[in-house]
């Protein structure tokens, strides 16, 4: 009797050391994810509230390897294994922002990688269909997405080049893999109005694009310089 409230005791002891541990962590990874906001994104003009309020939201840290956790929100892209990398938070922002979305609008999104930039988008409040290439990392996204419980994001294994011809017209298509041209195929599924963001050109020598349709005719705009991993087919050949 006497050993069994002992038991009791110790393992709500324990339960209890748990818990505040756990409560420790997310008070503190909700600290850096503010004041990543704070000083990488609103000091250097993301001005979108909606974008602001999304990143202010999404657990970064839950789409980063363990290991890496605690640097989910620095300044910086990080591995998120296969050869493969999340954007740093800023290029997130800048490509959210681009992308001008209302919510229950649809949006594409080719390269779903940890799926940390789908769930900003669903955060949003678009309805998101985004396509990844490698079957073991869309396989983990679907995994981590489906635990936080995002339910207005459709996911698919495939190649991202040809887009989702059964699920167009996108108001707004994002890409976050460079092809060195843009594929037509991602031209021909944006709606009337849409609004593409996409890296173009060599592995070394991208140009983040912002491409608008009005009255069928496609208008382009340079962003930024950046460097993504290639578009590749699926026999990992760049496009
Ligand atoms: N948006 C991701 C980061 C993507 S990294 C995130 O938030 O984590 C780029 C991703 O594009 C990689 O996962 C890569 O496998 C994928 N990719 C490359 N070529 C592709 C293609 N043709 N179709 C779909 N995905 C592709």
């Amino acid at each position: 009797m006497v050993r069994g409230l002992c038991i009791m005791l110790t393992v709500m002891l324990f339960q209890s050391i748990d818990a505040a541990a756990v409560l420790a962590d997310m008070e503190n990874f909700d600290r850096q994810r503010q004041q990543m906001v704070a000083r990488q994104l609103r000091t250097r003009g993301i001005g979108s509230k909606r974008v602001l309020k999304a990143m202010r939201t999404v657990p970064r840290h839950l789409f980063v390897p363990e290991h890496l956790r605690d640097n989910a929100y620095a300044d910086t892209p990080l591995p998120i294994g296969y050869g493969q990398t999340i954007s740093q938070p800023y290029i997130v922002a800048l490509m959210s922002e681009g992308l001008a979305l209302e919510p229950g609008e649809r949006v594409l999104e080719i390269g779903t990688g940890s799926g940390y930039q789908a769930a900003v988008l669903a955060e949003m409040g678009a309805l998101v269909f985004s396509i990844e290439i490698d079957p073991q990392l869309g396989n983990r996204a679907r995994t981590t997405l489906q635990q936080l419980e995002y339910e207005t994001i459709r996911l698919k294994i495939g190649d991202g080049y040809r887009g989702w011809p059964e699920a167009a017209p996108f108001d707004a298509i994002i890409v976050t893999c460079a092809p060195e041209q843009i594929p037509e195929p991602l031209e021909s599924q944006l709606a009337e109005g849409g609004r593409m963001v996409i890296p173009v050109g060599e592995s070394l020598h991208q140009r983040l694009m912002l491409l608008t349709k009005q009255k069928g005719e496609i208008r382009e705009q340079k962003i930024v310089d950046v460097r993504f991993v290639p578009m590749v087919d699926s026999h990992g050949k760049p496009y």
